[in-house]
């Protein structure tokens, strides 16, 4: 086991996971999907510099990118929006670690979860499947919205993780780099 690090004494430059456990967030690179703690948790790994087309198609981001409105420094829907519904949904369950001014990391901000990297990709889409309901049924066109509905109730969100992760190459348990 690691040796717990106080806080504080390394400046900040640490990150609590949800288990518990105290990492320093430099062993974290780009490439990373998991990371495997001191307990042996799997956690996953996510960094801003991560499309969101890691979880679904390109054609779904675009119309996510056109449907939802941002008010942030982000200026379209991408990942860390998803993270952002992930944090809402589950507080306890994410650690971040703002890297914006840590010029020794390539990324602005890290999320790590408390679920493996497969279980949060089915939780990032049954969301999205959610926000996409939510932003259907305030749409005018009805058509729109019972032809949403019915083909959502065919939609199987751990059949669909599972091949879109075979079909991008995520069988392993450490996925490739972008
Ligand atoms: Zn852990």
């Amino acid at each position: 086991m690691a040796e717990p690090r106080v806080p504080g004494s390394g400046g900040d430059r640490t990150l609590e996971l949800p288990c518990g456990t105290t990492i320093d967030p430099h062993e974290i690179d780009l490439g990373m999907r998991e990371y495997t703690c001191a307990n042996g948790d799997t956690h996953a790994v996510v960094t801003d510099v991560h499309p969101p087309s890691r979880f679904f198609p390109e054609s779904l981001v675009a119309v996510l990118q056109e449907t939802i409105e941002t008010d942030d420094e982000f200026d379209a829907f991408g990942t860390p929006h998803l993270m952002g519904i992930v944090l809402e949904e589950f507080p306890e369950k994410v650690a971040t670690y703002d890297g914006s001014d840590d010029g020794r990391v390539g990324y602005a901000m890290v999320w790590v979860t408390e679920f493996d990297a497969r279980r949060l990709h089915e939780i990032i889409v049954e969301l999205v499947v959610e926000l996409m309901d939510h932003a259907i049924s305030h749409a005018e066109d009805d058509t729109a919205v019972t032809d949403f509905e019915s083909q959502m109730l065919e939609f199987d969100v751990s059949e669909f993780v599972d091949q879109y992760r075979r079909q991008r190459d995520f069988e392993s348990e450490h996925d490739r780099a972008l």
